[in-house]
């Protein structure tokens, strides 16, 4: 499903490179965490992905599902089925959660040529999703994020995550802070949306996380590639001894 060969990427403001020759390959189905210490380039990584323009591409490919999506601008990576969360979710005053997620869906059905949904039928969707994730309806009337606590942000990243029934999930959670209530939020909107048709990929800097979500694969990356590859015993292993064994390994 999402197949990334040698990826250098560098800040295009300076010039500086992060990823420096990135592999990775994730198939359909699949929970793949990525771990790594602080400054290795994973939130770097997920920007790339979403076709953040701060940030340029000077080799390597991503292909997903067949297409190399270095192509793509944003909105036609997330009509494509690409869900990207962010480490730090934007707030939007003046937009009511519940109109920015209409705004979503039907920008997605405009990018694939589909008809927007009605609102009748956009309020069903909402609502059941809602009932699912055990959402307070309250919630979706208020402006997206401002003074949202950290789980109501949680609530309102896997709500969007649901409703737009993404095939890839692209997950940022690192340093975010998280509470327990919050992990475990986050932990059950991913378990819940594990289908075969569909890859998650997680990234975070700690290894709490995958106490809830037990994932397939463990990829680490540092200085910008990934440096080992496991299931998630790596994850155990990493958390028991930190990554002092792996920085001194790639220091000598
Ligand atoms: P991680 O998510 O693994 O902690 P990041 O991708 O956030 O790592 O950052 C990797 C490195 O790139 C860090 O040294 C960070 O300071 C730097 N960096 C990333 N994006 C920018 C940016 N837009 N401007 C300046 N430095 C950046
Ligand atoms: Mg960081
Ligand atoms: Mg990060």
């Amino acid at each position: 499903m999402l197949e990334i060969k040698n990826l250098h990427a560098r800040i295009a403001e300076d010039g500086t490179e992060i990823l420096r020759g990135l592999n990775l390959s994730i198939a359909a189905g699949e929970v793949a965490a990525i771990m790594g210490p602080n400054g290795s380039g994973k939130s770097t990584l997920s920007y790339v992905l979403a076709g953040r323009e701060d940030y340029e591409v000077t080799e390597g490919e991503v292909w997903y599902k067949g297409e190399n999506i270095l192509e793509l601008d944003p909105a036609e990576r997330a009509a494509k089925g690409l869900f990207l969360a962010f480490q730090y979710p934007v707030e939007i005053p003046g937009v009511a959660t519940m109109q920015f997620l209409k705004t979503a869906l039907n920008e997605q059905k405009k990018a694939r040529g589909e008809a927007e949904l009605t609102t009748p039928e956009f309020m069903r969707q909402v609502k059941q999703a809602a009932g699912e994730l055990k959402i307070n309806p309250d919630m979706l009337k208020r402006p997206l994020n401002v003074g949202f606590s950290g789980g109501e942000k949680k609530r309102a990243e896997i709500l969007q995550m649901a409703l737009l029934a993404p095939q890839l999930c692209l997950l940022d959670e690192t340093d975010s802070g998280l509470d327990i209530d919050a992990l475990k939020i986050v932990a059950d909107g991913v378990n819940a949306l594990r289908s075969p048709e569909r890859a998650m990929v997680v990234i975070t800097h700690y290894q709490r996380l995958l106490d809830y979500i037990v994932p397939d694969t463990v990829h680490v990356l540092y200085r910008g590639q990934v440096v080992q590859t496991g299931d998630k015993d790596l994850a155990r292993e990493l958390e028991r001894n930190g990554y002092a064994d792996l920085i001194e390994q790639h220091a000598a």
